[in-house]
């Protein structure tokens, strides 16, 4: 398999290397126009850009097609970039350089680009959009953020506007109207959630807004596509959840570490002992935790309960404000406005915080952000950092890879990383680093892992004495007007992982006077203050340093307490020669390190993998119904079939009632009962998971157990559909006004809303079925042996 796959990969990397050294070759003969297209006028230009407009395919041409694969031909390409250029530099004041055409050029071609962060990613994508939407197809930009999709789309709009293009953005407080709007742009600008809600909320309504998907560009790739990939944005509908109740809540509070639950090496998961089972049981009057009755329902409160209390912690999961609880985002270590924990989890902490539980509702439906993708026909995007995540862009969507050298090379100094003893060593050495740099003046921005964090390390520095702005959980727009000051001269800015992304940060901030000092000094210093749980965001967080060819300095400091080394690399000897201050010496703890990120990487892609395993099927049989419900919006497909299933009721109705009322009747009947039979499904599949895993303790491959019981669930429901409309059909009032569907008892959820299903610590819902469960039961067998 070695030499096959490496021989392979040696093909693939060469046609790769040869793909961007044509698109160089391009770029450098757009150059050679650069002279004449300067000298035009503003008519002459006029005239070349509605030349190039009018090549665009019209409806019916291939080039619309969401599968066709549109493309100029080279001179067109050629023509395209180097007026791309010129427009740029007259409506933006910025010319595009060479790199940028190149990553617009890539990205055109469908690849993900790598771009420093910097480098002018917002104008090489517009650019890139620009070449997609000329040859007559819609692109969706993923942004980061609502901020981020609006300050993108108004800053680029001349850009699209001289090719003639329209350009919108939606954000979360979007009406349905400007929704509608937005999508009927060229470009539409919106973060990833609002594309994939507005989806959710399509496939449930009869009034579809989101236009068949054509072309996705991705801002920040790696994030979205790898980072939030396995994220589910949900749909749901107000009906009460199984939160634990009170008594639960209570019992579970009176329970104590080691006696009664105990924690996993790396704290993601927490399981009752044997003494704790029995406490609860007695604490319950005497009920079997683990029978038939108890174990999907009390046995399943009574976890979620102890998941709140024992592993959400307040200030690094979630902050209390406002009387509600408010997520913080892992990766992104900012609060998460739009995101719930799943399965009764969001009622439990509130109840553990003593705050009105809110109510729970019922999944209506819901879809990853890989499934969201992967409807796109052609995807490609940019990020700082695409190269470290190569692997999973091509498992998971088969997308290339193209690295863009930077305008000006990077001098920035990435110092040697310091590794302490203890977290306390770690910090003093922290503060005294930042507080010799800002004696000289140099601006340092502080990254760190958690609010908790950030607010702790910045009482240290403002007790040795020095200033600083502290950044984290604020809305984005008030982040990034911060984050855009990190680099005035004097500045010390500690932020939380991704607070400000997509803000540049320009030497002197907005007194563009100190520039030239700053630079003097050094540029930007940026002391990251752990090791994150991969390489790529560790490089995220220099990459803010360096920008443009621009001075700049990093450095890493870490501890061998540090979360990353306790949860895993647990079993590893700790190198223990250290100096005065508590530095560990030594190349060993560096060694260290490094194997725990490359651990704690390994299995984020495992758990990616396995949540992209189990969520194919339900995808793929989403995406039958989806088909379905297209035919019984457009046909009268559901009344043929109810006149087979029930002729004398149809006889009786057609001598009455118009054929146009009863083909209406028949739509909104059996869509309400697809819609019903679809939650039920999805109710049913998170149930057959925690179950399979219950009982997946012998050899069989629970995922082959999985597809076994889904499949045929999945068919029963399309004859299930047809059996409860079928009965709707005889016995709802139907008159010449049509049907009354409260009347008949189908009443749609009141209210609906949307959530992204946060991460939790103990992983996803299968993760943790997969190990507590299984921990649970594996205690649970010790004690009845013990008792035999
Ligand atoms: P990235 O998204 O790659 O981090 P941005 O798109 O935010 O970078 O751009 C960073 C900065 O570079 C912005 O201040 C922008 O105005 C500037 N910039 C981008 N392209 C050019 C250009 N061709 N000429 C001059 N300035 C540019
Ligand atoms: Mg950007």
């Amino acid at each position: 398999m070695g030499r096959l796959s490496s021989a392979f990969w040696k093909v693939l990397g060469g046609s790769r290397r040869r793909a961007l050294s044509r698109s160089r070759a391009v770029v450098a003969t757009a150059a050679t126009l650069e002279e004449e297209y300067r000298e035009l006028t503003e008519a002459e230009l006029a005239d070349r850009l509605a030349a190039l407009s009018r090549r665009r395919p019209v409806d019916g041409d291939d080039g619309g097609t969401a599968g066709g694969t549109a493309t100029f031909d080279r001179d067109d390409l050629v023509r395209f970039l180097a007026l791309a250029r010129e427009v740029s530099r007259r409506r933006l004041d910025m010319p595009a350089f060479d790199v940028q055409l190149l990553a617009a050029a890539r990205m055109f071609a469908g690849d993900v680009v790598e771009m420093l962060t910097g480098e002018g990613k917002t104008l090489a994508g517009a650019i890139g959009a620009t070449a997609f939407a000329l040859r007559g197809r819609q692109v969706h930009v993923i942004s980061v953020n609502d901020y981020l999709a609006r300050r993108d789309a108004e800053w680029m709009a001349p850009l699209y506007e001289a090719f003639g293009l329209t350009v919108a953005w939606i954000s979360a407080t979007s009406t349905p109207r400007e929704r509608e709007t937005a999508y009927a742009a060229d470009v539409t600008y919106a973060a990833v959630s609002e594309f994939g809600f507005d989806v959710l909320r399509d496939r449930l309504g009869t009034d579809p807004i989101v236009p068949a998907p054509q072309v996705a560009l991705v801002d920040e790739a790696d994030s979205v596509l790898v980072d939030e990939a396995r994220v589910p944005l949900v749909l749901a509908g107000s009906t009460s959840g199984a939160a634990p109740d009170s008594i639960i809540t209570d019992i579970v509070r009176a329970l104590k570490p080691d006696v009664h639950y105990r924690t996993d090496e790396d704290d993601r998961n927490v399981f009752l002992t044997e003494k704790g089972a029995a406490a609860v049981e007695d604490a319950l009057g005497g009920v079997d935790l683990y029978s038939e009755e108890h174990v999907g329902t009390t046995l399943s409160q009574v976890n979620v309960a102890l998941h709140a209390r024992v592993l959400l912690r307040r200030d690094v999961h979630y902050l209390v404000r406002d009387g509600r609880v408010q997520l913080i985002n892992e990766s992104r270590g900012r609060v998460a406005e739009l995101q719930r924990w799943p399965d009764g989890l969001q009622a439990a902490v509130e109840a553990k915080e003593g705050l009105a539980v809110s109510d729970t509702g019922e999944v209506l439906d819901t879809m990853t952000v890989q499934a969201l993708i992967s409807r796109y026909p052609t995807v490609c995007g940019m990020t700082g950092t695409a190269r470290a995540a190569d692997e999973q862009l091509r498992t998971f969507y088969d997308l290339g890879v193209s690295i863009i050298p930077p305008n000006r090379p990077c001098i920035r100094v990435d110092e040697p990383s310091r590794v302490y003893a203890t977290i306390a060593d770690k910090e003093a050495a922290i503060v005294d680093y930042v507080a010799r740099t800002h004696e000289t003046g140099q601006p340092v921005l502080i990254g760190t892992m958690d609010v908790a964090e950030s607010e702790h390390l910045a009482k240290l520095l403002e007790r040795a004495g020095v200033d600083c702005v502290v950044l984290n959980a604020k809305n984005d727009a008030a982040e990034a007007a911060i984050i855009a000051e990190a680099g005035a001269l004097g500045a010390v800015t500690v932020s939380t992982q991704m607070a400000g992304r997509g803000t540049d940060i320009r030497l002197g901030g907005s007194d563009q006077a100190d520039h030239e000092k700053v630079k003097e000094l050094g540029g930007l210093c940026v002391v990251g203050t752990n090791r994150h749980v991969s390489r790529r965001l560790d490089e995220q967080l220099r990459g803010r340093a360096g920008r443009q060819g621009d001075p700049g300095r990093s450095i890493f400091f870490s501890s061998l307490e540090d979360d990353l080394v306790v949860r895993h690399a647990p079993d590893a000897r700790l190198p223990t020669a250290t100096q005065e201050d508590g530095q560990v010496t030594g190349p060993a703890a560096e060694r260290l390190l490094d194997h725990a990120q490359r651990v704690a990487d390994a299995a984020l892609l495992e758990i990616h993998s396995n949540t992209f395993r189990y969520s194919r099927l339900s995808e793929r049989h989403r995406a039958i119904l989806d088909e379905r419900r297209d035919v019984l919006l457009g046909t009268d497909t559901a009344l043929r079939e109810l006149e087979r299933r029930c002729p004398d009721r149809y006889r009786e109705l057609s001598a009455e009632i118009d054929e146009e009322v009863l083909v209406s009747v028949a739509r909104r009947i059996t869509l309400f009962h697809l819609d019903r039979c679809w939650v039920e499904h999805l109710a049913f599949l998170s149930d057959l998971r925690e179950s399979i895993h219950l009982h997946a303790l012998g050899k069989q491959n629970p995922l082959d157990e999985y597809h076994r019981a889904a499949i045929p669930a999945f068919r029963d429901l399309l004859g299930e559909v047809d059996e409860r409309a079928a009965r709707t059909f005889e016995e709802a009032t139907i008159t010449a006004e049509g049907i009354d569907l409260d009347d008949a008892g189908l009443v749609r959820p009141t209210a609906t809303w949307t959530y992204l299903v946060q991460d939790n610590p103990f992983g996803s819902e299968l993760d943790r079925a997969f190990r507590g469960i299984r921990r649970m039961l594996d205690g649970r067998r010790g004690r009845a042996d013990d008792e035999d």
